[in-house]
């Protein structure tokens, strides 16, 4: 009879344990995302108070395009190049895995991201975050928020913060 106690207050513990870990991983969760929320806003209300910045693609504090470095594809693990593809109106920019695109298709079968596509899932993953609306990408935010950017294929792509929060959106 003693022996079940013993095994029944082991069970209880662990279960309290568990119960235990799983709040703390749920606050963590939490603060981290609070804090991700405060580093947005302060970076908004920064950005505000700025004037003049590049309003081309190209940064006016740095020659690197915002997602220079920042794409990698999750299919090989090489990063990704820009490009453009047509010409006069017709003319836009994508990026490309580079190890696609230099050792052919048979190599990795990531496709090609526009741009354009990836500027606007930021601007959506800002907007439904931060629950502000911002309709225009703003490639100072991206440089100061974003560590990289997972590229899952061409319709799928994980945004990871530097403060390590993840967030995947759909093209
Ligand atoms: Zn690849």
């Amino acid at each position: 009879m003693k022996k079940i106690r013993t095994i029944q207050a082991a069970v209880l513990e662990e279960k309290k344990l568990n119960v235990c870990a799983y709040v703390r991983v749920s606050t963590d969760q939490a603060e981290q995302k609070n804090s991700f929320s405060a580093q947005m806003q302060a970076e908004f209300e920064r950005r505000s108070n700025m004037r003049g910045y590049s309003r081309t693609s190209k940064s006016a504090f740095t020659s690197e395009y915002a997602f220079s470095g920042k794409l990698f594809c999750q299919n090989c693990g090489s990063k990704f190049r820009r490009a453009s593809w047509g010409t006069g109106k017709n003319k836009q920019f994508v990026w490309r895995c580079i190890n696609r695109e230099q050792d052919g298709v048979d190599k990795c079968s990531a496709k090609t991201v526009k741009e354009k596509d990836l500027e606007q899932a930021f601007l959506r993953v800002m907007n439904r975050e931060q629950g502000v609306k911002v309709t225009k990408f703003d490639e100072e935010i991206f440089r100061r928020l974003i560590e990289k950017v997972k590229v899952q294929s061409m319709v799928e792509v994980a945004f990871v913060f530097k403060t390590g929060f993840e967030v995947r959106e759909i093209f």
